[in-house]
């Protein structure tokens, strides 16, 4: 297979993680005689020194001319620290997703049996845990009317909804339903929020296609406390743009840490793939950024953009092969043993590249 993918690093440790997450990709490819042809691009902080744009025309060029993206993340401490700056890295970041027209970000929540040490939350609460969040992506309060009254003391965010982008994205979550557990926890804050009411309609209206799919609404409050009181009771889990922001950095819990969770964002064309963490300035420059989001998001865009099952599955076998064996990065070792051998951004991509090479593909294709 001949494909195009555009690597976009962005900011902060995003850099780190993309070049393992590009790593795997070259090795895939050598494994099973892919053509894959890689082009680098620019946004965020990079872009602003670069152009002045977060997002050059010229990156949406390239990326509306690829097969997929592997993104990193953006943001520098400049503007965290700075709310006055007008032209900022996350503006980037939220126009591609508008340009390129991905409106459904899918979130797999899965825990790895090896890393049920390294969360917070007990292990007989964690273990079987698999969900798989459906984030809007275009609408809510990030896109709605926003500014400050006059005195400069007053500001607002509108939180908006749109039947259609309720629609195609609860479409999207039924049919990935029907190939699970089948269910959707649909959640919003419907007692409050009049978006939310038309939100909760919507999505009943279109479960009326899919009687093979159990539904629930859940509030969001209510649902973010079930998400660590009885991660197993959720299969697939469908949300607006705030709500979901919110609930799978705290789901990055069930997975161990935020450098484990990888993103696949999807709509109209061409799909990114990118760890749900940001830039991360605190590590940046350290080396100890855990890459394994950025593969697993590489695993993803296999599966999801390419068709191809067995190299994205083959890439999970790494990952579980390296955790097996002791590896880990310092944000998922575990406190209470010494046994776990510390790699860091660099070695532990390295390591899965060498598990790619020793899993047999002729086995591997026959389990
Ligand atoms: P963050 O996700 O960057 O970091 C949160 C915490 O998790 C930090 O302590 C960090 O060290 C840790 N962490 C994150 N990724 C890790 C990894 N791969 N390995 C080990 N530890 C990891 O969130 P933040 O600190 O709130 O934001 C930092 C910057 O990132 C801000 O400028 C923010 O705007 C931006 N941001 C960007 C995106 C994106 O590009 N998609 C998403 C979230 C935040």
């Amino acid at each position: 297979m001949k494909r195009k993918i555009v690597i976009l690093p962005g900011d902060g440790i995003g850099k780190e993680v993309t070049t393992e997450g590009k790593k795997v990709l070259q090795k895939i490819a050598e494994i099973f005689d892919h053509q894959f042809d890689f082009e680098e691009s620019i946004i965020g902080h990079d872009a602003i020194e670069a152009s002045g744009n977060p997002l050059p025309d010229e990156t949406i060029v390239q990326l509306k001319n690829c097969d997929a993206i592997l993104f990193g993340a953006v943001g520098h401490p400049k503007y965290d620290n700075d709310p006055t700056l007008k032209v900022r890295p996350e503006q980037g970041l939220l126009k591609m997703r508008k340009e390129l027209g991905l409106y459904a970000n899918l979130r797999p929540i899965k825990l790895f049996d090896e890393l049920l040490e390294a969360s917070s939350i007990k292990a007989e609460i964690l273990k079987g845990s698999d969900i798989l969040f459906f984030r809007e992506l275009t609408g809510d309060v990030y896109f709605g009317e926003k500014g400050r009254k006059d005195d400069g003391n007053t500001a607002y965010d509108l939180m908006i909804y749109q039947r259609y982008e309720i629609e195609r994205i609860a479409h999207k979550a039924f049919l990935a339903a029907r190939t699970r557990r089948r269910k959707v926890t649909s959640v919003d804050k419907a007692n409050v929020l009049e978006s939310s009411r038309l939100w909760r309609q919507v999505v009943t209206e279109i479960a009326k296609n899919y009687p093979d799919v159990e539904l629930d609404h859940q509030f969001v409050d209510s649902a973010a406390m079930k998400l660590i009181q009885n991660p197993r009771s959720f299969d697939v889990v469908l949300t607006g743009n705030l709500f979901g922001d919110i609930l799978t950095d705290e789901a990055s819990q069930i997975a161990g840490s935020m450098g484990m969770l990888a993103s696949a964002s999807v709509g109209d064309s061409v799909g990114l793939y990118e760890p749900i963490h940001g830039s991360a300035h605190d590590i940046t420059g350290k080396g100890i950024a855990n890459p394994l989001a950025s593969i697993l998001s590489a695993s993803l865009l296999l599966d999801i953009s390419f068709g191809l099952k067995e190299e994205s599955e083959l890439i999970i076998k790494a990952i579980e092969a390296t955790l097996k064996s002791g590896y880990r990065t310092v944000d998922i070792a575990d406190s209470k043993t010494s046994k776990d051998k510390i790699l860091n951004t660099s070695t532990m991509g390295s390591f899965v590249v060498s598990q790619l090479e020793k899993i047999p593909v002729v086995n591997y294709f026959n389990s």
